[in-house]
């Protein structure tokens, strides 16, 4: 009598749980994803198997006459089998997806994987004929036979398969997640081995239940992965995700939309919160893909998930997406023109990691093309951007900077100066040059220290006496112009020359002419007062900018630099000639010394032989060289000389 009561109770309270359970998640509309399915079956199962609880409970307390309550027991006891049975696979099926392992069977092996399911899963459909598993006799008493064993050590095998998921995607679970699933697997054993030392005890189904409802809470509530008012998943969840990918080498490919004028976008039509873009763009994206296969990781990008069992083809998706973008958009009243990047990339292809992933998302132009999609090889030049990048950041910390020295003359052969070039010797890349570090540098901010490090380092050579003892008059150093336009610039130069007994006008500044275009009143400030301490300043690539020939002018600068495609274009054709004279002439009508670069030629010195200018610069002499080369160089130069002269 208590146990009908208690065994009654204990099936009733679970089969509760179950339905409340159900109800929640189909009220919260968490159904189409595969791990929403699992978890609806196995919430199912244990709903199931709590009705045939309680018809066992019925049938074995004696209120039911023979005849009547062993076809009953029979049908309960089937069901029973026949789900339960289905339980700790459909468990390891729910935590694959969870953590992002493919369940696709592909070959061999992961067809055995779900072999002991089908064959205990047959053994127990076919019970009523075979008796393998269970079977009741005459008098109504229940029997377990050898099936049932190996339906145990089925179980087994995918709860220790489970394990072996969630332990190897330790790393790549949310803490939540992680205690919800372990919560259930603990109380889900405890059950089991209750139930073993007591059959009496019928609370294993009890206990699942109670447990999965933690998983409910914990794996299915995604207020986690979705920010609050948001349409799609956010960027932890992202990386989550695709952190589970890469662990369990899943194959997909991402399609990363960038929205390139936001800020516009979001002054225009905002309403202050951040989910405008999602608002405008968000039911064309749900009309490709499901929604949950959408990120949004920051409030101007969209990554798109598409994995194999989609079958779809990325590249015309990703296409398509850049044509859609590339058409405005009706928000509210308005009519919006998105400018938008569409890159698409694989995984494990051009990502390798959740670090590679951030990259691109953070950074999602490249190059100057804005239009069509970005993909393929144009990957791999962004991505050797990312570790270019990498290498500049660390490149302090591994002494990976090295100043190299290239000389200059007068026009008659004498030593004249140098000019300070930054080499860096990364230990994964090898050798860089600052054409295409300086540019990536300059966007990050680390420009500075560069330009800090090499002026430290000429200082410290200057110091030494040996350029002065050669004939050097003086060595320029390159200064981004982003970097004097900053406050306190004045100070930072000063502190740093003022540790060494040097004089100011050892170092002339080079600073390059495109860039300088956009604010001469304040450059021309700083630079005069600079030159009023006695630094000097020179104009670099003089002739490749589109500034305004006065402006520039106004810059009072000691030397102009022109820029090697100049003297070569003067090679090339009758025009080319025409520039280089009148630019040469102008400059010289102005009063201002002539520095000329990429003199590779006696041709070249030829010329400019003929045209006068003040000084050479190139690989004729020397190429940029490391500073004990440049010594050396400097040595046996003034050596030929003296010679020469004998
Ligand atoms: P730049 O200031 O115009 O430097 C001259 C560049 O022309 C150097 O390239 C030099 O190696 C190269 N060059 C000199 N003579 C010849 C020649 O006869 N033929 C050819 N083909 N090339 C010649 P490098 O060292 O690769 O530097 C590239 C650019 O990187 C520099 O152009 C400068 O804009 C920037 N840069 C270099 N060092 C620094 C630095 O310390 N700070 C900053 N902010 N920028 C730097
Ligand atoms: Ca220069
Ligand atoms: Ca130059």
């Amino acid at each position: 009598m208590l146990n009908y009561s208690f065994s009654m109770g204990i099936a009733v309270s679970s089969l509760l749980i179950c339905i409340v359970n159900l109800i929640y998640t189909f009220i919260q509309g968490r159904t189409d994803k595969a791990q929403n399915k699992f978890f609806i079956i196995i919430v199912c199962i244990l709903a199931t198997n709590s009705i045939t609880g309680i018809v066992s409970a019925i049938v074995t307390s004696g209120y039911l006459p023979l005849e009547q309550s062993i076809p009953l027991h029979k049908i309960s006891r089937s069901v029973y089998f026949a789900t339960h049975t289905a339980l700790c696979p459909m468990f390891y099926y729910y935590v694959s997806k969870v953590s992002f392992v493919s369940t696709r069977i592909r070959n061999t092996r992961t067809l055995l994987k779900s072999l002991p399911f089908i064959v205990t899963e047959i053994l127990a459909l076919t019970n009523l004929f075979t008796n393998f598993v269970w079977y009741i006799d005459e008098t109504g008493d229940f029997h377990r036979a050898w099936g049932e064993m190996l339906i145990y050590v089925a179980a087994l095998f995918y709860f220790i398969m489970a394990s072996i998921v969630l332990a190897t995607s330790w790393s790549v679970i949310s803490s939540k997640r992680k205690s919800a699933i372990l919560f259930f697997l603990i109380l889900a054993a405890a059950g089991v081995i209750l139930q073993l030392v007591n059959k009496d005890l019928k609370v294993e189904v009890l206990a699942e239940s109670v447990g999965f409802t933690g998983v409910l809470m914990a794996v299915e509530n995604e207020d986690d992965r979705i920010d609050f008012g948001m349409d799609f998943y956010n960027r932890a969840a992202l990386n989550l995700d695709i952190g589970g990918c890469l662990k369990h080498n899943r194959r997909l490919s991402l399609i990363i939309i960038h929205v390139t004028n936001y800020d516009i976008i979001n002054r225009l039509a905002g309403n202050g919160d951040s989910n405008v873009l999602s608002d405008i763009v968000g039911d064309y994206l749900r009309s490709l893909v499901k929604r949950y296969y959408i990120y949004a990781p920051s409030v101007d990008t969209f990554v798109i998930t598409i994995y194999k069992k989609m079958n779809v083809n990325v590249d015309e998706l990703a296409e398509s997406i850049a044509e859609r973008f590339s058409k405005p958009w009706d928000y509210n009243d308005f009519r919006l023109q998105l400018s938008s990047t569409v890159m698409v990339a694989d995984i494990p292809g051009s990502i390798k990691s959740t670090k590679d992933l951030f990259y691109m998302v953070d950074n999602p132009v490249v190059g100057s093309n804005n239009e069509g999609v970005v993909k393929g090889e144009d990957l791999k030049v962004f991505m050797r951007r990312q570790e270019v990048e990498d290498a500049v950041s660390h490149g302090f910390a591994e002494n990976s900077y090295e100043v190299y020295y290239q000389p200059t003359f007068h026009l008659d052969g004498r030593l004249h100066g140098a000019e300070a070039l930054i080499r860096m010797h990364d230990r994964k890349l090898g050798n860089l040059y600052p054409d295409e570090f300086i540019p990536i540098a300059e966007e990050n901010g680390l420009v500075d220290d560069i330009d800090s490090f090499v002026l430290d380092e000429v200082c410290r050579f200057l110091e030494s006496g040996t350029p002065k003892q050669y004939g050097i008059d003086n060595i320029n150093v390159n200064l981004s112009v982003t970097e004097c336009m900053k406050p306190g610039f004045i100070e930072e130069i000063n502190e740093i020359v003022s540790k060494y007994k040097i004089n100011k006008n050892d170092i002339n500044f080079e600073i390059t002419e495109s860039i300088a275009a956009s604010d001469y009143a304040s450059l021309g400030n700083i630079i005069q007062k600079l030159k009023d301490q006695g630094f000097l300043f020179s104009m670099d690539d003089y002739g490749t900018g589109y500034s305004n020939v006065s402006a520039v002018f106004s810059l009072n600068l000691d030397v102009v630099k022109i820029d090697k495609s100049l003297l070569w274009g003067a090679f090339d054709d009758e025009l080319g000639m025409i520039i280089l004279e009148n630019t040469i002439r102008m400059i010289k009508q102005m009063g201002k010394k002539i520095l000329v670069e990429g003199v590779e030629t006696a041709e070249h010195i030829a010329l400019l032989n003929r045209l006068g200018v003040d000084y050479l610069q190139g690989f004729f002499f020397s190429k940029p060289i490391p500073k004990d080369e440049f010594v050396k160089y400097i040595t046996d130069y003034q050596k030929l000389v003296a010679e020469t002269l004998e």
